[in-house]
């Protein structure tokens, strides 16, 4: 499947309510790795009758129909990605942003370590600091000068 594929695709037969359209507009092509509280806090300013059974139940029907992969790189809470194509994942040890990096490694697992698996899929994960976090260190957290 070509990026960008969208997840219109993956709710065939799925009863597609307002608030469940909401949900997946602000997927769709979503690069931040959302939670599901990020999830239901964008969408219910929107839609006040959001519940969260209905993000979380929409998140789990998506991922099991694989238009979403859930992310487990941040330790806090399962974050969401709307571009199931395989890829890897930068994280910010400070702000937990998540970057995506689209690089193939082709990480391959000698036969003789694999355990006879049949390996179908790898996934990498970069720990650092970001820009905006690397800043603030630097500044020293304190408030922003008057010029
Ligand atoms: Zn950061
Ligand atoms: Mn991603």
């Amino acid at each position: 499947m070509k990026a960008g594929d969208s997840l219109k695709h993956f709710t065939a037969g799925m009863k597609m309510t307002p608030q469940r359209m909401a949900i997946l507009e602000f997927l769709e092509g979503n690069l931040d790795h959302p939670s599901a509280d990020d999830v239901y806090r964008a969408v219910s300013a929107r839609y006040p009758t959001m519940s969260c059974a209905t993000v979380y139940n929409t998140l789990e029907t998506l991922r099991k129909r694989g238009g979403l992969l859930e992310l487990s790189i941040d330790p806090l809470r399962k974050r969401f990605d709307p571009n199931p194509k395989p890829h890897n994942h930068l994280i910010c040890t400070v702000c937990r942003k998540i970057v995506d990096v689209h690089i193939d490694y082709r990480v391959e697992l000698p036969a003789e370590t694999a355990a006879d698996f049949e390996i179908t899929g790898n996934h990498i994960e970069f720990y650092g600091v970001c820009p905006e976090c690397k800043q603030k260190a630097a500044t020293g957290n304190r408030p922003e000068d008057n010029g």
